[in-house]
């Protein structure tokens, strides 16, 4: 058939990413709502938090929809150190890494998780102290 086309994985649209309607993270991730985006790339997303407790506060999440760490399984564990190296990379990029930083995951309500699109917090810019509240 002339007209025909193949599809092949170098021709295929990207996978569309897990989501859940009316999560305010895939919203952000899919431009619907704004951020300020600090990096972005084929598996992460990372933007400024909206209410930053520190001089650097930005969230790194998957572009993928994942609930919670306690619902992440070992299909995820590359993902999971990808998360982690960015929060390093975006201390680093931002000359904030050498006096120290925290990272943070808060995992269910009883954590203080509010956002249920799993997400790292990159804090830094100020000392902080232990143990968290
Ligand atoms: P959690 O409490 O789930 O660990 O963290 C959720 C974070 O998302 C909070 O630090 C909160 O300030 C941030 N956040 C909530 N709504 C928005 C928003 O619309 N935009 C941005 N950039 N951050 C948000
Ligand atoms: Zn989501």
């Amino acid at each position: 058939m002339p007209n025909e086309t193949t599809s092949s994985p170098s021709n295929l649209p990207p996978a569309p990413h897990a989501s859940k309607a009316d999560c305010l993270f895939c919203k952000i991730r899919d431009g619907q709502i704004p951020a300020t985006v600090v990096h972005r790339d084929d598996r992460v997303l990372a933007f400024k938090d909206i209410g930053p407790k520190a001089p650097l506060h930005q969230l790194v999440i998957p572009l993928d929809h994942i609930e919670t760490l306690a619902e992440a399984d070992p299909a995820h564990e590359a993902l999971l150190g990808h998360l982690m190296l960015t929060a390093a990379k975006l201390a680093r990029d931002a000359g904030l890494s050498d006096k120290g930083f925290r990272v943070v995951m808060n995992s269910g309500v009883g954590a203080g998780q509010t956002v249920f699109h799993l997400h790292l917090h990159v804090l830094a810019g100020r000392s902080f102290g232990w143990p968290p509240g």
